[in-house]
């Protein structure tokens, strides 16, 4: 039996010894009684206060009166609900909550986390929760709970949660990364379900909300979902390659405190200012290196390509290309691994500079360069632009490919299509291709030299009749090797090729075929939806 003035002792203790954080809303006022003397009110104090200290943490004039607010209107919607481990639910929303205070965003999205579930399966309305806290808030956790679909758990409901999160990321991406927040700390406590329902989610997340994620640019959240559902899903294989990364992780502990302190002194030596460190490996992507080989080779392998990687966060761009002047006269560079990423940014605005070098003692090294916000792009993705105090939202542009796959569903004519073709879009590797005048075009792996001339210009696609590449005469309909230089031939034609229609990867190339012909195109895909449809042409 815990007693009612210990649990509160842990809360206000804690806010009031750390000396800086400053103090907690009044809990005797606060926490129900009946959560109060059980032991769940232990785990629900404790929750609060790393949660204010988090918000404090990553900004000293953090709005705390907001997050309060929005705790205190949680606690009492909350009040009489359980998890089914048992627990008081409203440990759930503020653990999403610090999952993401933890990542450093602003005040409204973590009380929008705090209250993404009141809206839902309490009696608060929206306007008292914008009335507890605030206009903005409530929006988010609006849009939050439309996102929710009933769970059947089949294809459909899939395909409709997929559709929403897309709808709901175009109009504000901050929805998105919340909902991804959700189903971790989901993720993270999926023991107390029942085996049939945890791979239901288990594969959910796999499918729907790791992709998506790591898609808007939310890659920390992205890959951890990535390694609890691989964990869930093939546990042997999980512990496997677990394994093999704790083996290699004394090897290349050594060799990175040894990049790192080279590196450091001939930065200090260049007058640049930079912040280096390891970065540390997942093990869903270590397991996507290692998957084809025989275990046996494993460790061989992955210390040959994989072994040491390093970020340097530096003060502006120019000293991010001045660090990469460092990095190139300290160790040789392998040919053919640098990505310039500043210059040309990823699908979801990820910026970086990527090296890759003969490092101490002839051991391959990939080394990451990049300014603070770019690292904070790297972190919560396209959804910085909000999530943070500073800078202003995207563009519609930067956006566009977002908007490409919620329109997308007008095409497609069943869940499962639509499903298929956007997950594949989401989890495309990418290559990187070339203009003639060394401009970098982001495709999807696979993608054919005609994807590039409707990535150029619808027009130039349309009136494409020849290629080359590196020079020398190509398919338009052949697939594309990452790092070549394309030339678009073109001029005499009148319009695409029906059979195009077949080849191309992205839906860029897809619709743009599809409009030009119009009615033929409609046809050809609205035939019975059998995968062999697209095969009467
Ligand atoms: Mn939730």
């Amino acid at each position: 039996m815990v007693n009612v003035n210990s649990v509160l002792d842990v809360s206000l203790t804690g806010c009031v010894d750390d000396g800086t954080v400053p103090r907690c809303l009044d809990w005797e006022g606060v926490l129900p009684q009946g959560l109060v003397s059980s032991p769940g009110g232990v785990l629900v104090s404790k929750l609060i206060r790393e949660l204010r200290q988090a918000c404090f943490r990553c900004d000293p004039e953090f709005d705390l009166g907001l997050v309060d607010a929005g705790i205190r209107l949680a606690l009492d919607a909350h009040s009489d609900q359980k998890r089914l481990s048992g627990e008081p639910f409203v440990t759930h929303p503020l653990a999403v909550a610090n999952i993401l205070a933890g990542l450093g965003v602003s005040a409204p999205v973590v009380t929008a986390a705090v209250c993404h579930d009141v809206l839902e399966d309490t009696g608060v309305t929206v306007d008292m929760l914008s009335n507890a806290t605030s206009v903005e808030v409530a929006r988010l956790v609006e849009a939050v709970s439309k996102i929710v679909v009933p769970a059947s758990g089949g294809v459909d409901s899939q395909a409709a949660t997929l559709q929403k999160m897309l709808t709901a990321a175009l109009g504000d991406p901050r929805v998105v990364l919340i909902k991804s927040a959700d189903r971790l700390h989901n993720m993270r406590t999926l023991g107390a379900l029942p085996p049939e329902k945890q791979d239901r989610i288990a594969l959910e997340t796999r499918e729907v909300y790791a992709p998506l994620a790591f898609r808007i640019g939310a890659s920390v959240i992205a890959r951890e979902l990535e390694d609890l559902a691989f964990q869930r899903l093939e546990p042997e294989m999980f512990g496997m390659v677990s394994q093999l990364i704790a083996r290699l992780s004394p090897q290349r502990d050594a060799m990175l405190t040894k990049v790192t302190s080279e590196l450091s002194r001939e930065l200090k030596a260049a007058g640049l200012e930079c912040v280096i460190s390891g970065r540390t490996k997942h093990v869903w992507s270590t397991y996507k290196k290692v998957v084809n080989l025989d275990p046996g080779d494993w460790d061989e392998m992955l210390g040959v390509w994989d072994l040491v990687g390093v970020r340097v966060v530096c003060e502006n761009v120019r000293d991010c290309y001045a660090t990469l002047g460092v990095v190139h006269e300290l160790w040789r560079p392998l040919p053919n691994r640098f990505r310039d990423y500043i210059a040309s940014p990823k699908f979801n605005l990820y910026q970086s500079l990527h090296v890759n070098v003969l490092g101490p003692g002839g051991v391959p090294v990939e080394i990451q360069i990049r300014t603070q916000e770019m690292h904070e792009r790297a972190t919560i993705g396209v959804a910085a632009h909000w999530a943070y105090k500073k800078g202003g939202p995207p563009t519609t542009q930067d956006l566009e490919w977002m908007l490409r796959l919620v329109e997308w569903q007008t095409t497609a004519d069943t869940a499962e299509e639509y499903l298929e073709a956007v997950v594949a879009e989401l989890t495309e590797d990418e290559i990187q291709v070339f203009t003639p005048s060394g401009e970098m075009v982001s495709l999807p792996a696979g993608a054919t030299a005609l994807d590039f001339a409707y990535q150029i210009h619808t027009d130039i696609g349309h009136g494409a009749t020849g290629v080359k590449i590196d020079g020398q005469p190509g398919l338009l309909t052949g697939q594309l090797q990452p790092g070549v230089t394309v030339q678009v031939l073109g001029g005499r034609r009148s319009g695409p090729d029906l059979e195009w229609f077949r080849v191309v990867r992205t839906p860029r190339a897809r619709e743009a075929i599809k409009r030009w012909f119009g009615k033929a195109a409609r046809q050809l895909t609205n035939e019975p939806t059998t995968p062999t449809s697209q095969q009467t042409v």
